[in-house]
């Protein structure tokens, strides 16, 4: 399993959900989206997953795309 780096501390992990629950304190994948987000600091790499976040809310919003994608999309995003 690929490995992606974490938003909020640099770590890596492999299972977004626990690494989220037992480091941040966090069990929704959108309360993540929202703090990544929200960081004070904004470099590059939040930008993008913000703009990530952002397209993927607006197909939400539209249908295009079912809660269940939106977690998982938001689970699979990698810096490229
Ligand atoms: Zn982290």
């Amino acid at each position: 399993m690929q490995k992606t780096e974490c938003l909020l501390c640099g770590k890596s992990f492999s299972d977004l959900l626990k690494h989220l629950r037992l480091t941040h304190d966090v069990d929704s994948v959108e309360a993540y989206a929202r703090k990544a987000s929200e960081a004070s600091g904004l470099n590059e790499k939040r930008e993008r997953f913000r703009d990530y976040v952002q397209a993927l809310q607006s197909k939400k919003e539209k249908g295009m795309i079912n809660e269940e994608d939106y977690r998982r999309l938001i689970i699979e995003w990698k810096d490229r």
